[in-house]
């Protein structure tokens, strides 16, 4: 039953989505968190950018705009840098207290989990994230840090507060104008990577190649796509031929569907340096689609076959062929490969016993290093591939 509707003071929040800040519904929700702003803040967000702006009211509530249109409304419980309190949610939501159980029978409403388990209620085109302290907070009161209502499905869709996320947002680097700096937000994405606040995506184009790249005048357009550790938010950073270019915040969904452009060959485009790194890194060979990709690197083939984990997932392996299967290979070719991952899949990995467990360089140390070599690996195929079918 829809108890949010009647039972909670949530529609004041949901009415105002998508309003702008002159609109009644909007007065009603400040009116309602007390009137004027304790503290506003602005800043330019992405490339072409937005204007964020959020009012922070010293009830606890929060509005967050995007070029004057409400995007979020937050009921912090903890109380935000710079505001002294918080909002009782309890008493606006009429729960019990702020366990996931307790505002769930409030709210009366379906319930998900979003991205990294984190719980959400859906309040007809709108969602009310729930952030609790850690990932078990939701069992014991007293755990809720705040709750975001927005249009974006959590897990699915970029966070709107991911907007005054102090990590990632100020790496994109503004010249005269307010235009971006391609140079230095480059150098700025970079470094952010190289110690850990970003992770650049491996099956993209590394940040250290984009210019490169773009210079060449051989493709369309480049992106580099690199994931913030702390809001999750993916940031897209796009040279396209003759336009100016982009940098688009969006969720990990939304970046996979992205096009994604072939490579031409390193020699065509890189320095001698760049090629000579080339030459040492690991490189595709062949492949059969669906199920499995045969590298070499430094004189050693590697086989990545896929295997079913169970119903809801499958994964892969990374052998290293031995002698007998070398020799093989160099007998039957590609069939005697497609032979092996069918074995591969068929003595699942994962199971006890498997005698492909032990030779899983998925499961060693090494296992993040060679997972991003081969993604890479694939990645510049890519390319080869779409010549072939030209
Ligand atoms: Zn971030």
């Amino acid at each position: 039953m829809q108890t949010w509707r009647t039972g909670t003071r949530l529609p004041l929040a949901v009415d105002a989505l998508a309003r702008d800040a002159s609109d009644p519904a909007v007065e009603r929700l400040r009116t309602a968190f007390g009137g004027d702003p304790v503290a506003v803040e602005e800043r330019l967000v992405g490339e072409p950018p937005r204007r964020a702006r959020r009012l922070r009211f010293a009830s606890g509530g929060e509005l967050l705009l995007q070029d004057g249109v409400v995007a979020a409304v937050t009921f912090h419980v903890v109380p935000a840098p710079g505001v002294s309190r918080g909002l009782d949610v309890t008493a606006w939501l009429g729960a019990t207290d702020d366990t996931l159980d307790a505002l769930h029978a409030a709210v009366g409403t379906r319930r998900g989990f979003g991205g990294l388990g984190t719980p959400y209620f859906v309040l007809d085109e709108a969602y009310a994230r729930c952030d609790y302290q850690d990932r078990r907070g939701w069992k014991e009161p007293g755990n809720l840090r705040a709750i975001v209502v927005s249009l974006e499905q959590p897990g699915r869709d970029s966070q709107p507060d991911a907007d005054f996320c102090t990590v990632c947002v100020d790496l994109l680097v503004r010249g005269p104008g307010d235009v971006m700096d391609v140079d230095a937000t480059v150098a700025a994405l970079a470094t952010a990577v190289a110690d850990g606040r970003l992770r650049a995506d491996p099956s993209r184009v590394p940040l250290a190649d984009l210019l490169p790249l773009a210079a060449s005048g051989l493709v369309d357009r480049v992106e580099a796509q690199q994931t913030c550790a702390t809001c999750g938010t993916v940031l897209c950073l796009t040279l396209p031929r003759g336009a100016d270019p982009t940098l688009v915040r969006t969720s990990l969904d939304g970046a996979r569907r992205r096009p994604m452009e072939p490579l031409p060959p390193v020699e065509a485009w890189g320095d001698a340096d760049r090629i000579a790194a080339a030459r040492d890194a690991m490189r595709y060979v062949d492949h059969e689609p669906g199920a499995w990709f045969l590298v070499e690197e430094r004189g050693a083939l590697f086989l990545d076959a896929r295997y079913v984990v169970s119903t809801m997932a499958d994964d892969s392996a990374l052998v290293r062929l031995d002698e007998d299967e070398l020799a093989a290979y160099r007998d039957e070719g590609h069939d005697y490969l497609s032979t092996l991952a069918r074995r591969i899949h068929d003595r699942g990995p994962h199971r006890e016993g498997s005698e492909f467990r032990d030779r899983d360089l998925y499961r060693g140390p090494e296992a993040r290093r060679l997972r991003d070599e081969v993604s890479a690996a694939i990645r510049d195929h890519t390319w080869i591939a779409s010549q072939r079918r030209r």
